[in-house]
């Protein structure tokens, strides 16, 4: 049933994925790459001092991968860097660790059947990689490998 339900958000927002494309003013971009799968992003953010006001992306990949860069802009919005960084190790043990809850995790929740390939966990964590490097003001590219 839950299961369902997540695949179900999942499809929604790999098919209508929110938060896409360009920001009109942007403080940080940074561009995202996982040769695995093939996913490939650019994410933009607008930073008000500490606060993340904005997050936008573009980019093309598998439902997974883009799906968590829409789940990840909708969430990312309010939270401040240190929240931000906070989420980012939270959703990859979500990911990576059997034992880990998702109690604070919100709609991220659903990426947690993610880990039962983990093949695709790094099209899941792309959107945060890429966020993080946009957080460390890096221009460079980043890649999951
Ligand atoms: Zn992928």
């Amino acid at each position: 049933m839950i299961d369902d339900l997540y695949q179900e958000i999942i499809l929604d927002h790999s098919k209508k994925p929110r938060n896409f494309g360009h920001l009109d003013a942007s403080s940080a971009h940074a561009e995202g790459f996982n040769p695995l799968c093939g996913d490939r992003l650019t994410l933009e953010i607008l930073l008000e001092g500490d606060v993340v006001k904005d997050a936008r992306f573009v980019g093309a990949g598998c439902a997974i991968s883009v799906a968590s860069a829409s789940l990840m802009t909708e969430t990312l919005k309010g939270k401040t860097r240190a929240e931000a960084e906070k989420l980012f190790e939270r959703f990859h043990q979500l990911l990576t660790n059997d034992a880990a809850n998702a109690d604070d995790l919100g709609k991220l929740a659903v990426f947690s059947g993610v880990r039962e390939y983990p093949a695709r966990v790094k099209c899941a964590t792309l959107a945060w990689h890429t966020l993080k490097a946009a957080l460390e003001n890096s221009d460079e590219e980043v890649s999951t490998e």
